[in-house]
Formats: C-alpha cells, structure tokens, sequence
C-alpha cells in the first residue's frame, strides 16, 4: 500500500508557549496545526510524496523521551504493518528526543522497512543518507536490528525475501568496495578508492602471502582501514593504532560479492519471536550471479581461496556455536567438543592436551550446557553495562554524575566550614564571658561570624536545591539506560551471537570462564 503517515507531536512545554489564541492569528510555530500545515506544504510540492495516501497520526501533550505515545503506537503498529512508505515530521525531535531510539529507527529499522523518513526542519531525507549511520557501534546495531524485526511479520520478511529475489540490495551498508547508489534505489555501485584496496588485497593474496602478512604489508604501505575510510571521524580508543586486521583481510578475501554475486538468505529465524537466527549452510545460500559489476574474476578469486587455509569447510562433524573460540585456561590449548555419542550422555566439552601432558591446572572437561549457560549469562552482563556506559557517554550522563559528585562534596564542605565557624564563635563567647574580651570587640568579631555563618547556610540551600533537581534528572537517565538493558538481553548463544561478541573463552579449572570481548568500536 502506498500510504505517508505525518506525525504530529505537541508537548506539554509546547502548549504552555502557545499564547491564549483570541484572534485566531497568532500561532506559535510548533501547534498541532502549523505542524500539519508545514508538512501539508511539503508534500504538496513533491510530485511523488503528492500521489499518496495520507495517514495522520498525533499525539497531543505527550513527551517525545519515550515511544510510549498513543499516535506513536498507532504509527509503529502500521509500520509493522508495512502499510507505510513514507514518515514526515516536522523536527527529528518530534518523532523521538532519544538519540538512540531515533538512530535505531533511522539506521536499522525504517531502511529495513524501506520507509523513506524526513524531517523537515532538519533537512532530513533518509534517501540522501543511504549507507551513512549516525556513530552506534554496529555491532549493538545489528543487535537491536535483530530484536527488532522477531516483532516482524513473516509477510515483511517475505517482501524483504522477495526484494533479494528481484535483485535489490536491500541490506544496510555495500560490502568494502561499493556503495549504494544515489540514482538507482536498492543497486550498488563500484567505489572506486575501496576498489582499489580490494584489489590490492587480492593482488597480494595471488603472490601467496597469508593474511597475517597482507595485513601487515597494508599496514606499512599506510592504506586506511575500513573504519578508518567510512567513519572518519572516529576516534581510535585508547589512543591504539588502527590497523588492518587479518581477520577483516579474510573477510574480504572470501567474500563472492566482488565476483559481482549477491547472496541471501543466510540465516533463517528459528521460530517467531526467537530473538537470533540460525546460520543457513553455505550450499543453501540463495545467490544471484551477475549483479553487480565484479571487483574480481573467477580465475582470481579461486586461486586465491586455493591458498586460503582453514576455509576446506569439515561440514559433516557436528559444530559448536563456540568451537575454535574456547581454550583451556591450563594448558591453553582449544577445548574439543564432543556431542551425545556412544558413552557420552551429555554434550561437553574436553580439554584435548589433557590426557597427554597431565598438566594438573587443566580444566579437563566441562558440560556444554553449563558453559553455554555461563557464556550467555556473562554476555547479557557485559552487553548490559556496555549499553548503559554508552548511553551515559551519548548523552553526557556522566557530566550530570560528576555534578552531583561534585555537589554533595561542596554541601559537605559548607557544613564543615560551618561547624568550624560555630566552633569559634562558640570560644569567643568563652573569651568574652571570662571577661578576657571587651564586648565591643566580642560584638563586632561575633557579628562578623554570625554573616559569614548564613550567607553559608544561604549557598547551602541553594546547592541542596540544585542537588535535588540533578539527582531527579539523572534518576530519569537511568531509566533510560533500563530501556537499553531491554534490548540487549540475549536468550540464545548462537553462531551469530557469538561472531559478534565473543572472541576466546577461557574455562579454567573448577569451571572458572573468563571471556575476550569482541566489542570492535566500543567504548
Ligand atoms: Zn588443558
């Protein structure tokens, strides 16, 4: 269906600005109806935005910090739909005043949909900003991305399968060497700098070297990394260098979208309302041959996976989500997965340098449930205080935090200076009824104190006050931050969970795990 839903939002802040309209003339600028009237406009002179259905939905006096909105629901209910192509807006703030909840929407979840966003004020077209992301690490992306679409209908999903099918590029970002295209929606194109790095990385493939070395001759010839080229404005952490990594020089090296492929249908959802997908097996792949212009040939791309080692796929033995990823925190050899067979009557895992070096310290063994339960329960853990310190670092909590902090040490300080102040006016009385004072003296010295004493209690009050709103403020972030700890909870320790956040688990023994982040960009 063809219809453009406009979303109308008017606080309760608004509607105190807007002055008691006798004329009928004086609008403020932001009312239900200049909103309306504003985007109206809009639309009327675009010949395309001009042709569709029109949906209003409005949500009147509500708050734009949380989605729960009467209009907002009723929006989102036909986005799921997917009866909608199109949301206009006034102001991006008036869609959501979370930066999160609006990157989220604008990044993942309306391109998902293939819904064109705007926002008018902000000179925001979600056409013109194809494969560009307001900076939320990809990997929580791709997260919430997922959380999102179990809401989905398998009728979106279909028309998502049927886009793939009918050869749209319908995923985020192109993969390193393309770009999406601004004329043709949903078609990529050569970029012709990444191109060019793709092609040296091949190139140096075909001379036989591993990707270790690539990414170390890469590395010295200065070539930007990825993130470095699509993310400039990033920061490195931790002031660390950015380098190739071997392992982004594999993913390239066995990618057949350069041999102008595109692939989908890579991974299936388990059930409806299961929160991750399964990995579909390569040879199941939906792929369209000729797609897309190719980076590399045929001739090239074989002989390279030639001397690709590791990549001659053992697909008959039964594969853990976590093998090759778990060492023995001993001998720090890989741990073996042995599935239900034979003897065995649960699934487990064994260290396999056990047996023959007797190392006492080896962890010998470990059920695979246990250690699955533990992974999951450690990552739901990590990827909660993750989501909350980035929460904290988008939205400059932790300056609230360090004013409270800050604060509660200046009112601290008042009362000691005050009780100093009191102490000494407490001795000069001593002083003066031991008649060791003149009372003039005594009068003038006690007046003195007795001002500094209530211009302290005065700035007292006025920080205690100030505490008191910071402290409600900083109440409500947190809150906030409880929004984010709703999505990130993990339910299953899949292939795809584990690739995007797990890079080694270590089980020492008594069954100790400690575990090697893969957070990428992360704080
Ligand atoms: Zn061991």
């Amino acid at each position: 269906m063809n219809r453009l839903a406009m979303y109308l939002r008017l606080s309760l802040e608004d509607k105190k600005t807007v002055p008691d309209d006798i004329s009928g003339q004086k609008e403020e600028s932001n009312s239900i109806g200049n909103q309306r009237k504003q985007i109206l406009e809009y639309i009327h002179h675009d010949s395309e935005l001009a042709k569709y259905e029109i949906m209003e939905f409005c949500d009147d006096g509500c708050s734009g910090t949380n989605m729960e909105r009467p209009g907002m629901q009723k929006l989102l209910k036909e986005v799921k739909k997917n009866t909608i192509r199109c949301i206009i807006v006034k102001d991006m703030s008036r869609f959501s005043r979370d930066y999160i909840e609006i990157g989220t929407y604008l990044n993942q979840i309306f391109p998902f949909m293939g819904i064109r966003f705007i926002a008018l004020n902000d000179h925001y077209d979600s056409r013109e900003h194809q494969g560009s992301t307001i900076e939320i690490d990809t990997a929580f992306q791709t997260l919430l991305y997922d959380l999102y679409s179990k809401d989905v209908s398998v009728k979106v999903k279909a028309s998502f399968e049927n886009k793939c099918a009918n050869g749209e590029y319908v995923f985020g970002q192109a993969p390193f060497g393309y770009e999406k295209s601004r004329e043709v929606k949903n078609t990529v194109i050569v970029n012709e700098r990444e191109a060019d790095i793709v092609r040296h990385i091949f190139s140096l493939a075909l001379e036989g070297k591993s990707s270790t070395q690539i990414a170390k001759q890469l590395y010295e010839e200065q070539i930007p990394t990825i993130m470095q080229i699509r993310k400039p404005g990033r920061k490195p952490q931790d002031g660390k260098l950015q380098t190739w990594s071997s392992q982004a020089v594999r993913t390239i090296l066995n990618n057949r979208f350069y041999l102008g492929e595109m692939a989908y249908g890579k991974s299936v959802r388990k059930s409806v309302g299961s929160s991750s997908g399964r990995a579909v097996p390569r040879e199941d792949w939906k792929v369209i041959p000729a797609h897309h212009e190719p980076l590399i040939s045929e001739e090239i791309f074989e002989q390279v996976s030639a001397f690709q080692p590791g990549h001659s796929t053992k697909r008959n033995r039964e594969k853990h989500p976590l093998t090759g990823r778990l060492y023995c925190g001993g001998c720090g050899y890989s741990l073996n997965y042995k599935p239900i067979r034979g003897k065995n009557k649960y699934r487990r895992f064994e260290c396999r340098k056990h047996a023959l070096l007797q190392i006492p310290d080896c962890c010998t063994y470990m059920n695979a449930d246990l250690l699955e339960e533990t992974v999951l329960f450690m990552l739901n853990k990590e990827l909660m205080l993750r989501g909350n310190a980035m929460k904290q670092r988008e939205n400059l909590y932790s300056f609230q935090k360090s004013s409270i902090h800050m604060l509660k040490k200046k009112l601290e300080e008042y009362r000691h200076e005050k009780k100093q102040i009191q102490a000494q006016k407490d001795a000069l009385y001593e002083r003066y009824a031991l008649a060791k004072l003149p009372a003039a003296e005594y009068r003038s010295k006690a007046e003195k104190l007795t001002e500094k004493l209530s211009s302290l209690s005065a700035a007292e009050e006025k920080a205690s006050g100030k505490l008191a709103g910071l402290e409600k403020e900083y109440q409500k972030a947190e809150e906030d931050m409880k929004q984010i700890i709703r999505y990130t909870h993990m339910e299953e320790l899949t292939q795809e969970v584990v690739d995007a956040f797990i890079k080694r688990v270590y089980v020492y023994k008594g069954k100790r795990v400690e575990i090697e982040w893969n957070f990428r960009i992360f704080l």
